[in-house]
């Protein structure tokens, strides 16, 4: 489908020859690392604040589909799913690695696609990437990111600080990723049954930009800053709203209500919904891929973000513990369940 152009074969290189290659061009920029790719091991120093550490393993075939993933966005990708868990800490990242398991289908071509992404993303979010491992895989490929950030220990949040009366909030809109995927997975299918057929995206290029290339919201981080906000808990939103929620009123001990209709969703994603027959409130509840960020703040905190073009309250904090209420446009409210992607399978 995409064009994954490949040319020159993987044994061609050897190990060393490849990481070189791929390498070559990385050029520190954290005053923090001393040293990064070259030695033994990257030696940091974050002696300033405390040291958040986050890893993520993206598998081939699991959780992305080279059928229709461009490795410059999966490169991307896969460095900015880190570093959203390091911006719901409320931390700052500054140093990744990253290590890749290749089999001999892939080509030196094609990981330097992957790379350029991976390099164009920790350009963005000024980051150094410090080091990592090469390997063969017998099938497929895989890759495991690790990301390292800093912040001072009062800045930091947690999932399990929500109180009752907090006002739920999340950032961006919902569902976008999940419509994205259903579009490419649509056109994949119509390319299966006839090679022929170029797919056809127009139209869909806000959702499928959503599933390709998802940013971190460093830039949320960074308001709620300015707006001398602290979060009392937050989470990033990868696996649906719904089971994020879920998630942060279980460590937290409380409860919450959820209103439907405040749920952002982009008109692009409604759209998409439509033709899909999707309802867009279940998309953003169980779609998951968003990279948003969901957070509680106090209620004393709401007049700093009423009105706010990026932030949307969408409930509150309760005391009974266990009860995620959701309650729809009409009608009575629901027990929230959280349907999110579970990686063996099966209902969670
Ligand atoms: P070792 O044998 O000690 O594991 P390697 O030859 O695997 O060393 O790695 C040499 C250097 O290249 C190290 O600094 C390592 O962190 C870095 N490196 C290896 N593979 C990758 C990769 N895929 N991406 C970035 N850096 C890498
Ligand atoms: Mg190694």
């Amino acid at each position: 489908m995409f064009e994954n152009k490949e040319t020159t074969k993987l044994s061609s290189y050897g190990e060393f020859g490849l990481i070189d290659l791929l390498t070559k061009n990385i050029k520190i920029k954290r005053t923090s690392t001393l040293k990064g790719i070259g030695d033994d091991a990257a030696v940091l120093d974050l002696t300033r604040g405390k040291t958040v550490v986050t890893t993520d393993l993206l598998v081939e075939g699991v959780h992305f589909d080279m059928m229709f993933t461009p490795l410059k966005h999966l490169g991307y990708k896969s460095i900015v799913v880190n570093l959203s868990d390091v911006y719901a800490m409320n931390a700052t990242p500054s140093q990744v690695t990253v290590s890749i398991a290749v089999s001999s289908r892939y080509t030196v071509d094609a990981l330097e696609e992957l790379y350029a992404g991976m390099l164009l993303a920790c350009k963005n979010y000024h980051v150094d990437l410090v080091g990592g491992d090469t390997t063969s895989s017998a099938s497929g490929l895989v890759i495991s990111v690790t990301a390292i950030g800093t912040a001072n220990q009062k800045d930091l949040v947690y999932r399990n600080g929500a109180q009752n009366r907090d006002l739920l909030c999340v950032s961006g809109d919902l569902g976008g990723a999940y419509l994205g995927l259903q579009v490419l997975e649509r056109e994949k299918a119509v390319f299966k049954e006839n090679p022929e057929i170029q797919p056809d995206l127009s139209g869909y290029d806000y959702v499928v930009e959503r599933q390709l290339k998802p940013e971190a919201r460093k830039d949320v981080i960074e308001m709620l800053k300015e707006l001398h906000i602290k979060p009392t808990s937050m989470i990033d939103i990868s696996d649906g709203l719904a089971s994020e929620v879920i998630h942060l009123c279980k460590q937290s001990k409380v409860g919450c209500k959820l209103f439907e209709d405040r749920i952002p969703i982009d008109h692009n994603t409604h759209k998409a919904c439509e033709e899909f027959n999707l309802n867009p409130s279940t998309a953003a509840l169980n779609g998951g891929e968003d990279y948003e960020l969901l957070f509680t703040i106090q209620p004393k905190d709401y007049d700093k973000i009423k009105g706010h073009t990026e932030i949307y309250p969408i409930g509150h904090i309760t005391d009974v513990e266990g009860k995620y209420d959701l309650i729809p446009t009409n009608g009575e409210s629901v027990q929230l369940t959280a349907q999110g992607w579970n990686a063996f399978g099966g209902a969670e």
